[in-house]
């Protein structure tokens, strides 16, 4: 999907005063500016692993959130192979611009202003995968990245209001490393969130019909399921979840 992007790979944006852009992969630059989200007002990059598809455009991210590095400003945060594996990431030369440079690991906690950050752990290809909860002032939206179902995934995002959780696979087709739908549905009715969002769709499931997988998580678990598409916003205000293009 990535390299197809017939999907597209930019990651998302959590904003609650504070602006994080969250997995950055390629398009996330462009995309923001299309979208009408000027990367120069970010507080922090968020990042669960170094494969191409979550941290391609960290840099260029980097770069406008210190107004290109000509400020101090921005926390960058990321597991550890963003900060060691990642010839993209200039940590070198951006290191003094950024106000820190957080490594995370699972049970860790930042802090952006007033926003908790947690990072949570994953089984994925990238040992040092984590997962994120956004403690926000509207309640908790937790990111499960790149992993496969274990056991315990779910205990740490069981607060979750807004689940958006990367199911990659449809049911029958599994690969090591990645949530199917199937995993999915176990996994949301554990936590039981108001509003499940299928992000990092593959291929697999773009061509079979991710609408299908959609309706399957929702019927099955009686929670509102949504696909994250393109410039999907979603509104978390006291009682209400809206969802709209
Ligand atoms: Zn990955």
């Amino acid at each position: 999907m990535t390299i197809t992007q017939k999907r597209s790979t930019g990651g998302f944006l959590l904003e609650d005063g504070v602006k994080v852009h969250v997995d950055p992969g390629p398009g996330a630059l462009v995309k923001s500016w299309q979208h009408g989200k000027d990367p120069r007002e970010l507080d922090a990059i968020a990042v669960s692993h170094c494969h191409i598809d979550h941290c391609n455009d960290c840099s260029v991210l980097i770069e406008a959130m210190t107004n290109g590095v000509t400020r101090q400003s921005g926390v960058l945060i990321g597991s550890e192979s963003l900060f060691t594996q990642n010839p993209g990431v200039p940590v070198q030369y951006t290191e003094k611009y950024l106000e820190r440079k957080e490594v995370v690991k699972a049970g860790d906690m930042v802090m952006v202003e007033h926003l908790v950050i947690k990072a949570t752990p994953t089984i994925h290809s990238d040992p040092t995968t984590v997962g994120f909860v956004f403690e926000t002032s509207q309640g908790n939206v937790s990111y499960i990245s790149d992993t496969q179902f274990f056991p315990d995934l779910t205990k740490w995002h069981r607060d979750a209001r807004v689940l958006i959780a990367n199911v990659t696979r449809p049911a029958r087709f599994r690969i090591p490393y990645h949530l199917t739908t199937t995993d999915a549905i176990k996994i949301a009715s554990d936590i039981n969130p108001e509003l499940v969002v299928m992000s990092h769709i593959g291929m697999k499931m773009h061509m079979m019909g991710v609408e299908e997988e959609r309706r399957e998580l929702e019927e099955k678990t009686g929670i509102r399921t949504i696909v994250a598409d393109e410039g999907k916003k979603i509104l978390m205000d006291g009682s209400a979840i809206t969802t709209s293009l």
